[in-house]
């Protein structure tokens, strides 16, 4: 027979394994928590979308769209695209649904996964994780924006992530932006044999970009460069001015960052970044930033819109790293039972106890004492529930610390009491 081939896991792609999930979970529902205090409501968003709504918002010049999706042309002709991020979605759905007639702005956040055809590396996958978060409505008021940074360092601080630097720009809107580009191109023309082959490249393509270039030799060039705080028009001045002093009224320090320009299209005025401790180049774990205008780019009114991405494989690395991934127990309690007859009441302890939210290994059949003692213990299993027939004629259950083997006798409600307190 010819051998079997196994099958393994695409490049890029990994597996999340139960050691991790559970802090994946925990940090989830962190945000979950956190998003909610300040008014923000899930919305769970389908993972492809048809080609064109990644085109028209994120860019069709950006790497993402030109060279990172994945694209396939589905039975009836339309080009889909699995989602390279989440916000055009997002602004999809708050069109289609007719969101604009809520009352107040619109707060939604998303979590799940992502796909981008990049080189794989550490904290850089094919298929990633965001957890982010969009306001949309009315207001473009730099409170909005101040708020958000603010919600995003209260989710930090709730899953323990310390040492975080927030890098913080203004890249204008479409008027004053577009004057900038002229004279940062004209610049650049004028050192393009300075540049290596991509900043080359980008100075047709898109000359924000070659500020984000890591080139070492590129570096002093781009020191020298025209910057974009000097080019802001009155309106774009006035209102990353009041984001300061907004950030300010809130105790929240930043790095103004000149060159964070973004690498997709929709942002304007105030964009921001997050960098992590223990996580070597691929360093942000969030991104974020102001897209007034991309409603209407997708067909809806004119709305002002701020979001950000949180990356949560690089935010799990940095919190492993960072040592905060306390293992927590997997089993509360593994009941030993012993003799056919005990069976049913291990069965309605078990369901007791897990009702209680308690977690609890029950043997599916009879195992030997001692096999099942050693299973609790390999399981880091943190008590044993012992049920012989002794047990069941005294109406008490053995229990068992299996840390240091001290074991007491306990009446149903104690066992709960105990496994509860600990
Ligand atoms: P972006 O949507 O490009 O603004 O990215 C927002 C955040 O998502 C980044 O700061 C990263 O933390 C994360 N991210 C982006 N691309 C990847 C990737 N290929 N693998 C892992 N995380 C990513």
């Amino acid at each position: 027979m010819a051998e079997r081939q196994q099958i393994r896991a695409i490049k890029g792609v990994r597996d999340i394994l139960p050691l991790e999930s559970r802090a994946w979970s925990r940090v989830e529902r962190a945000a979950q928590d956190v998003f909610g205090t300040f008014g923000f409501a899930e919305i769970r968003l389908p993972i492809f979308e048809q080609t064109e709504l990644f085109a028209r918002s994120v860019g069709a010049d950006t790497d993402i769209v030109g060279k990172e999706m994945y694209t396939f042309t589905d039975r009836d002709e339309a080009s889909i695209s699995l989602r390279p991020e989440a916000t055009a979605s997002v602004v999809r759905a708050y069109i289609e649904h007719g969101m604009h007639t809520l009352p107040g702005d619109v707060k939604l956040y998303y979590m799940g996964p992502m796909f981008r055809r990049e080189r794989p590396q550490k904290g850089r996958y094919r298929q990633f994780y965001q957890i982010g978060a969009e306001v949309l409505g009315q207001s473009d008021a730099p409170g909005i924006d101040a708020e958000l940074i603010e919600m995003l360092f209260a989710f930090f601080g709730r899953v323990g992530l310390e040492g975080l630097t927030l890098d913080l720009n203004s890249i204008g809107c479409k008027e004053c932006r577009s004057k900038y580009v002229e004279v940062l191109r004209a610049k650049l023309l004028y050192v393009k044999d300075k540049l290596g082959a991509d900043s080359q490249r980008r100075i047709e393509t898109n000359p924000l970009r070659v500020l984000d270039s890591k080139a070492p030799d590129e570096q002093a060039i781009i020191e020298t460069l025209p910057r974009i705080a000097d080019h802001l028009c009155e309106a774009c001045k006035t209102h990353f001015a009041e984001v300061r002093r907004q950030l300010d009224l809130r105790g929240i320090t930043y790095n103004l960052n000149w060159r964070l320009v973004r690498g997709l299209d929709y942002y304007m005025r105030t964009t921001f970044e997050i960098i992590a401790p223990g996580l070597g180049s691929q360093n942000a774990v969030c991104g974020g930033g102001r897209y007034d205008g991309l409603v209407e780019l997708l067909g809806g009114l004119p709305t002002k819109g701020i979001g950000f991405a949180i990356g949560e494989d690089r935010l799990m690395l940095s919190l492993e790293a960072a040592a905060k991934l306390a293992a927590e127990p997997s089993v509360d309690a593994f009941i030993v039972w012993m003799g056919a007859a005990t069976q049913a009441t291990a069965i309605k302890v078990a369901q007791r106890l897990r009702g209680a939210g308690i977690k609890v290994e029950l043997p599916p059949e009879e195992f030997k004492f001692k096999k099942a003692l050693g299973l609790a213990d390999k399981l880091g299993a943190r008590y044993a529930i012992l049920i012989g027939e002794n047990e069941i004629a005294a109406g008490k259950f053995t229990l068992k610390r299996l840390a240091d083997a001290v074991q007491t006798s306990v009446t149903e409600v104690e066992l709960l009491e105990t496994l509860r307190a600990n």
